[in-house]
């Protein structure tokens, strides 16, 4: 019997023995092709020499030091290189350990912001339906997957949603594209007035939805109206890019594509690329200044932020990134990825929608292409497709939750961005065998 608490204790793990390149390999020798990079996680895949390097450099100068005593070189490069190259005035880089807690973190800060500028009723948060944004309490309170959210409900501060941009399901028939995010527009302007915008702190996005449906990103105008929408109000806008951010669309902030600045940003898994775990958040100067010229203390903090050792993985991960001009690589092997999936799938009569940016690609599963009925959630066609996927020697990210009473089946790829074009060819080749022997058309 296993004494490690797995995420499900029912289901028999296989041991990731070892990684090379975008292979993971298990206690057989199987090889699998991480195609979904873990969760989008993988960028430069396993055994990078400079990143490893680096973090035997790092820690042989350091085990660890308090950020509450010192900062460190690493910490202060890492946050240079980021703030040189983040959208607007999000200059200010406070360090976490991942994910869910850089969310609380930009969730405290916005909160924060207002009680220093002297707005203290405005406490509200208003996310999206279609959102995940973390498994901590104050992050799956503004998250809209219901099913992670249900046992824990009496435990949530009260959050407020409203729609996602999801045009596969929800853009209507004859409806432009710049019509539709103005629908979406008047939805959040209607909820703030419904709130009162003197009690609301912020609108919580994902840039580009990652882990309820799949790699959904907006239509073109949207996080544009959504920013007027905010700045009408006074609320904040806080983007996160926990997922899609770090490069993984094919721009190291994924906002940049939309031209919209955010007030806050969260980033996480592809910082580190794997090699550590560290989250941060980027924050604009007025709420930097705000804290400053207020308390002047974010009354926030965790042992582990911006440990040394994670700092100098997450800039040598970002250095190779850029020297090696692999963002390039991601719009390319991007387009190539959906080109071939579509060549391959589209007129399978399951495969609904075939989606993403750059190298964060969304697959949609239906049982009837013109109604876009889903298929029955008992059938767990997700799960199914997972585990034919790791038979096939090939790791996705599958994902099957309840939307506004709508089930969904998607899966998530999501490769490193070193893969070649053969490489994706490969992917393509596994994912659609796996499909077909799933889904029999
Ligand atoms: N936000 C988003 C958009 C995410 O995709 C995730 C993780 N899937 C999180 C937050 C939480 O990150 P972590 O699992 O590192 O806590």
């Amino acid at each position: 019997m296993s004494h490690v608490f797995h995420r499900n204790p029912r289901q028999q793990l296989d041991f990731a023995v070892r990684g090379q390149g975008i292979e993971l390999f298990d206690q057989n020798n199987k090889a699998y092709i991480d195609a979904s990079g873990g969760a989008a996680v993988s960028c430069l895949g396993h055994g990078h020499p400079v990143v490893i390097q680096s973090i035997k450099d790092q820690l042989d100068q350091i085990a660890y030091a308090h950020s509450s005593f010192f900062t460190t070189r690493a910490a202060e490069d890492l946050a240079d290189f980021l703030a040189q190259r983040s959208p607007g005035d999000l200059n200010h880089v406070y360090f976490l350990s991942g994910g869910s807690e850089a969310v609380e973190a930009a969730l405290k800060l916005a909160r924060q912001y207002f009680v220093e500028v002297g707005q203290p009723t405005r406490r509200h948060f208003i996310a999206r339906r279609q959102s995940y944004h973390g498994n901590t309490l104050g992050a799956l309170a503004i998250g809209g997957n219901a099913w992670r959210r249900e046992p824990f409900l009496p435990l949530l501060v009260p959050a407020y949603h409203v729609s996602p941009c999801y045009a596969y399901r929800d853009q209507r028939e004859g409806e432009s594209q710049e019509h539709y995010a103005e629908r979406l527009a008047q939805e959040l302007d209607h909820k703030i007035q419904e709130l009162g915008a003197e009690n609301v702190a912020a609108f919580v996005a994902e840039t580009v939805v990652g882990a309820t449906a799949g790699a959904v990103a907006p239509v073109k105008t949207y996080l544009k109206r959504i920013r007027e929408v905010c700045d009408r109000h006074g609320v904040l806008l806080i983007l996160d890019e926990v997922m899609s951010g770090m490069g993984r669309t094919g721009h190291l902030f994924a906002c940049a594509e939309d031209q919209v600045v955010p007030d806050i940003i969260t980033i996480a898994k592809g910082l580190g690329a794997g090699y550590q775990p560290i989250g941060a958040m980027l924050a604009s100067s007025r709420i930097y200044d705000a804290i400053l010229a207020g308390s002047g203390f974010f009354q926030h903090g965790h042992t582990y932020m911006g440990h040394a050792t994670a700092c100098a993985a997450a800039l040598a991960v970002q250095q190779v990134i850029e020297q090696e001009h692999l963002l390039d690589n991601v719009l390319a092997r991007g387009e190539q990825l959906r080109a071939e999936l579509r060549s391959a799938l589209a007129d399978h009569p399951n495969v609904g929608d075939i989606r993403g940016r750059g190298l964060f690609v969304g697959v949609e599963f239906v049982q009837n292409k013109d109604t876009k009925a889903t298929l029955d959630p008992v059938l767990k066609t997700h799960a199914s497709l997972k585990k034919q996927a790791m038979q096939n020697g090939l790791l996705m990210y599958p994902m099957g939750g309840t939307i506004d009473g709508v089930h969904g089946d998607h899966v998530l790829l999501a490769p490193p961005f070193i893969c070649s074009d053969s490489d994706i060819s490969e992917i393509v080749t596994r994912f659609t065998r796996t499909v077909v022997q799933v889904l029999p058309a």
